[in-house]
C-alpha cells in the first residue's frame, strides 16, 4: 500500500473511532453517523488514493470540480458523491446530473431548478435544507437564527416539499467558526430544534437526517446528533488549491 493510502486510511479509521465513542457516549449507535470526507480542492489523485483506503462516501463544494472527479472516478461505482456546498441556480444541471445526494439546498429558486433537472434526468435527488443558524451574511441556507422567527420559512418549504423530484431527508448547517469545539454546540442544539419543528409542522415529510459537524467540532455534532459529519483537512490533511470562490 502506497505511504498516501496507508496515511489516509489511518485518519480515516481514527475519526470513524471518535465518532463511535461520540456516539456511545450519547447514547447513539455508531451505525447510524456516516462519514463524509470532504474533498474540495484536493486533487483527483488523492481522491482515488481515500477511495483505496477505503473512504465509501465523498462530499465536495463546486459542481464543475465534482463532477470532473466523478467522471474520472467512475469505475468505482460503489462509491457516494454528495454536493455539500452552495450551488448556483445555473449549476444546477451539472448536481441533478451527477451527485448522489445535496446537502446544500438553500432556496426555493434553487430546489425549482434542481427538481426540473432531477426530472429530464429521470433521477430522484436525496437533499437535505441548509440553514443559516448563526446569522453571518457569508453563510448560505434559509434563516434560523431566530427561533421566533421559524413559522415565516413555512410557506417557501412547503413548496420544497412538494416538488416530486427532490426526496428531503433532513437538514444542514454549517455553524460559526469558533475557537473551540463546545463553541458549535448550542448551534447543533438550534439544528435539532428546528428538526423538532419541522417534523412537528409537516409531519408527512422525513428529516430523519442531520448533516452537521466538521474536523474541527465532529464529535460534539455526533453528541448533539449528527446522522452525517463532513470531515476533510483531519483525515486528507490541508486543500491544495483553491478552485473557485464561493
Ligand atoms: C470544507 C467543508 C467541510 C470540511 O471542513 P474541514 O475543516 O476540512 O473538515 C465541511 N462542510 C462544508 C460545507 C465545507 O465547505
Amino acid at each position: 500500500m502506497s505511504e498516501l493510502i496507508q496515511s489516509i486510511r489511518e485518519r480515516y479509521l481514527a475519526v470513524l473511532d471518535r465518532i463511535a465513542v461520540a456516539a456511545k457516549s450519547a447514547g447513539r449507535d455508531p451505525e447510524s453517523v456516516k462519514l463524509v470526507v470532504v474533498t474540495k480542492s484536493q486533487p483527483v489523485e488523492l481522491v482515488r488514493a481515500a477511495i483505496e483506503a477505503g473512504v465509501k462516501i465523498f462530499g465536495e463544494n463546486y459542481p464543475e470540480e465534482g463532477v470532473m472527479k466523478i467522471q474520472f472516478l467512475q469505475d468505482f461505482s460503489a462509491v457516494e458523491w454528495h454536493m455539500i456546498g452552495h450551488v448556483q441556480s445555473r449549476k444546477a444541471q451539472l448536481v441533478a446530473a451527477n451527485f448522489n445526494y445535496f446537502h446544500s439546498l438553500d432556496s426555493l429558486k434553487l430546489a425549482k431548478k434542481m427538481d426540473r433537472f432531477c426530472g429530464e434526468a429521470g433521477r430522484r435527488l436525496s437533499t437535505l435544507l441548509e440553514f443559516n443558524v448563526g446569522g453571518e451574511d457569508s453563510k448560505g441556507g434559509w434563516p434560523a437564527w431566530d427561533e421566533a422567527r421559524w413559522q415565516e420559512l413555512s410557506a417557501e418549504l412547503a413548496e420544497v416539499f412538494s416538488l416530486p423530484n427532490l426526496t428531503v431527508r433532513g437538514l444542514m448547517a454549517m455553524p460559526p467558526l469558533g475557537e473551540t469545539a463546545e463553541f458549535s454546540r448550542s448551534f447543533f442544539q438550534k439544528v435539532k430544534r428546528l428538526q423538532e419543528y419541522l417534523s412537528f409542522q409537516f409531519p408527512q415529510v422525513d428529516f430523519s437526517e442531520l448533516s452537521m459537524g466538521t474536523s474541527m467540532d465532529y464529535e460534539v455534532a455526533v453528541e448533539e446528533g449528527a446522522t452525517f459529519v463532513r470531515v476533510g483537512t483531519a483525515i486528507v490533511g490541508t486543500r491544495k488549491y483553491q478552485t473557485e470562490t464561493e
